[in-house]
């Protein structure tokens, strides 16, 4: 490459000013993205430095105008470098701008005032300062008199107390100063957000033999150099987060930084205060409620390397740590760790990235693994470890799967299933507390038969069809449309529709049916603050109330000792879901739920409800086998070529015109197919699930492929391509590469 693009001020409003300089022979082949570089810069050209972001092999300016690159600035890697490097990886893998990339790993410089500290010291001796005393005193000097009389006390002094304490103007403080009586020093405050909160725990949990195994694997790979990605499959109240702890209090050991990733609904208190017990104030937290400030802090505390140990959501991987042992994503599986905004990146894909630029081991965990990720675990990519008994040895829940169709058949037409009604009434008088969940998630909209249980799919993606308005039921991959039928075209019932029932409704009935139960409810309009979230969830732990009955939020996070009853009221709303995950998100969901029940003393009992209870995701789900839904799921994959039997990429298109955009969506579409690559399916274009979002119309294009590296290239070539006509900035495009969500 012949030139190189620098940023000079990675503070945020200024990452887009890219600079472009030649680079001289001598550095072509050490040159790397991410190094610190130093340029002539500037009308004097004074000797500045800056960052290497790209190269170029055709020049942007009029190539006399572009200077020389002076050298590479020797010496370790900073922390900036590697997250640099980051964005780089991340602009190719997930197309966007640099621009976009740097701003995502780059954190916000605010201009924020730090708080200071300014502490007040005196510089004469005792002797002198009961002379001087006398002096002001004499004088009538009643303010000076004061603070120097408390300095002789105590030869330091908090400014603000000091000035409150002895009603002192700034005038006083000045004067004394200027004098040379005293000097203010000012000390550099980070607002830690936990500080002080937290006693350091030093009695250490003894691990149990699977506990052990894990660490000591993990371990002896990291003493012998060994770098690698592990999955650490355990239920929930396994002892995951107690062998997390281990693994880093050793990494720490070896004077490294931990990075602990949690899904933003995960990150509790209590969570943040078990860190706080093991490591003390060597740890930081960084959560979306955090002031704009607090967060620049805890980012340059990280920096100054005053840390070892940051927590915090998918975000928090671009901890400016330059020394990082481990990186830890606790629930890998779930989709909070996708980002749906440009660069549509995966945490779990950019841990394991970063992992391998700094040499960190990244440890996975959860108690029902990412299809992805057990795959990988499979073919021995990751390494795999097994916590197979919760640590409080609480037997499984007993649980009933009801066929709804046979309680339509009997004549039972309410939400409630006979054997979920008996066992509500029984927890009643029983005084225990129950759950009733609705997983509903999305976009749902699909139609299904009442009588079969089939949802209607997509002949050609094997996905649900959804209803759109005017009755017309679409698919959202590759467009297929057809009419609402009148009869179910399976069985030949009359009851067929979509599944409406919403919690406000499922509260009502429970209402209806138990007029003196109380009951709570929490789905997105109850919970629209965080703070209604926590206040939901701990009253009902509180026991303030019967019945809790919500949407999925409900099914993560706490523990509810009192809980003996888990009812899922229609496990089919997750299962026909319009996209490829929707079993493995079930399955999820399930497992989830089921695991709710009984966590005290109490033996628990969950119900499904359903109109497919053969589902091999009910059925899995049911016996807590995550194996044989695994194995089954990846027959699906592999037969229709979804990840990560193969790997998509989403291309989303929008635009303001309508015409403009069904033009250019066609145009990319043949654009595609006409690559001619070996292997490659281009499925639509074809509206998007939201086909109009904000006055914003929107298409989209899958493109599908077996092999990752093909697909890329595709990829870079059609954004080459893109690069050549101006057609192509009439409208926004966006690349979501394995997505988890319809656009
Ligand atoms: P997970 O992260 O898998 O949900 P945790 O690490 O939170 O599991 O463990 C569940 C509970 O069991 C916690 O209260 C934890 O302190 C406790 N625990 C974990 N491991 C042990 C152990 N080896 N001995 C005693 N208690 C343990
Ligand atoms: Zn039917
Ligand atoms: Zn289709």
């Amino acid at each position: 490459m012949e030139f190189v693009n620098v940023i000079v001020d990675i503070s945020h409003e200024k990452v887009d000013r890219v600079f472009q300089y030649r680079i001289p022979e001598r550095l072509k082949n050490s040159l790397k993205v991410g190094m610190q570089v130093e340029i002539p810069f500037g009308r004097g050209n004074r000797l500045t430095r800056g960052y290497a972001v790209g190269f170029a092999q055709e020049p942007d300016y009029p190539p006399e105008k572009i200077k020389e690159l002076f050298g590479i600035v020797e010496g370790s890697v900073r922390a900036e470098s590697q997250l640099i490097a980051l964005a780089a990886w991340m602009k190719e893998r997930y197309g966007s701008t640099m621009n976009h990339a740097l701003k995502t790993v780059l954190p916000v410089k605010q201009k924020t005032r730090q708080k200071q500290k300014k502490k007040l010291v005196r510089c004469i001796s005792l002797s002198e300062g009961a002379h001087l005393l006398e002096h002001y005193k004499s004088k009538n000097f009643r303010a000076k008199a004061r603070l120097l009389e408390a300095l002789l006390e105590e030869e330091v002094l908090d400014c603000q107390k000091a000035a409150g304490q002895l009603k002192l103007s700034a005038a006083v403080i000045r004067g004394l100063e200027a004098d040379g009586i005293l000097r203010v020093e000012s000390e550099q405050l980070y607002r830690n957000p936990f500080a002080g909160h937290f006693e350091k725990k030093e009695q250490k949990t003894v691990l149990n033999e699977e506990q052990r195994l894990a660490v000591e694997g993990i371990w002896t790979d990291y003493e012998k150099g060994v770098r690698k990605t592990y999955l650490l499959h355990g239920v929930t109240g396994s002892g995951k987060t107690e062998v997390y702890m281990e693994l880093i209090a050793r990494v720490i050991g070896e004077r490294k930084q931990a990075v602990v990733l949690i899904p933003e609904i995960a990150l509790t208190f209590q969570t943040v205060r078990r860190f706080h017990e093991r490591f003390g104030d060597r740890v930081s937290v960084m959560h979306s409620r955090l002031s704009e400030g607090e967060r620049y802090d805890q980012f340059l505390r990280a920096k100054d390397g005053d840390i070892d140990v940051i927590i915090g959501p998918r975000s928090a991987l671009f901890a400016p740590f330059s020394r990082i042992g481990m990186i830890i994503l606790d629930e890998e599986h779930e989709s909070s760790y996708k980002s749906e905004t440009v660069p549509r990146y995966h945490a779990r894909e950019a841990a394991v990235f970063r992992g391998n630029l700094c040499g960190a081991s990244v440890v996975l965990g959860s108690a029902t693994p990412s299809v992805e990720s057990y795959q990988h675990a499979a073919e021995g990519t990751y390494g795999l470890y097994r916590l197979t008994r919760r640590v409080r040895e609480a037997v499984l829940p007993l649980v009933h799967i009801v066929d709804l169709r046979t309680e339509l058949k009997e004549g039972n037409r309410s939400i409630f299933s006979r054997k979920l009604k008996d066992a509500m009434q029984k927890r009643l008088q029983q005084g225990q507390q129950m759950m009733l969940f609705l997983n509903r998630r999305g976009l749902s909209g699909f139609v299904s038969c009442r009588s079969c249980g089939k949802a209607i799919r997509c002949p050609h993606c094997d996905v649900t069809l959804s209803l759109h308005e005017g009755g017309s039921l679409k698919c959202h991959y590759c467009g297929y449309e057809t009419d609402m039928p009148q009869v179910c075209p399976v069985c030949g019932s009359r009851y067929i529709s979509g599944f409406r029932a919403g919690t406000q409704q499922i509260e009502r009935e429970v209402k209806k049916l138990f007029p003196r139960a109380r009951v709570l409810r929490m789905d997105y309009d109850t919970t629209r603050t965080k703070e209604s979230y926590e206040q939901i969830l701990s009253a009902f732990g509180r026991r303030e109330a019967d019945v809790l009955v919500g949407t999925q939020m409900i099914v993560k996070g706490h523990d509810f000792p009192g809980v003996t009853l888990v009812g899922v009221l229609a496990a089919d709303l997750s299962l026909h879901a319009s996209d490829y995950r929707a079993s493995e998100r079930t399955f999820q969901l399930l497992t989830q739920a089921v695991g709710r029940a009984g966590r005290g003393d109490q033996a628990g009992e969950a119900v499904i409800q359903t109109y497919v209870p053969d589902h091999y995701s009910i059925q899995t789900a049911a016996r807590q086998d995550y194996e044989a839904f695994f194995h089954q799921e990846m027959i699906y994959r592999r037969l229709l070529k979804y990840p990560p039997a193969a790997f998509l990429l989403g291309i989303y298109l929008s635009g303001p015109k309508d015409e403009v955009l069904t033009d250019c969506a066609e145009r990319m579409g043949e654009m595609l197919r006409g690559f001619s690559t070996k292997g490659l399916v281009v499925i639509g274009p074809a509206a998007a699930a939201l086909s109009r979002k904000q006055d914003q119309y929107r298409k989209v294009i899958y493109l599908k492929h077996e092999e990752e590296a093909v697909l890329l290239q595709v990829k870079k070539k059609l954004e080459e391509e893109l690069e050549k006509d101006t057609v192509w900035t009439k409208i926004y495009i966006q690349f979501d590469y394995n997505p988890l969500n319809a656009f």
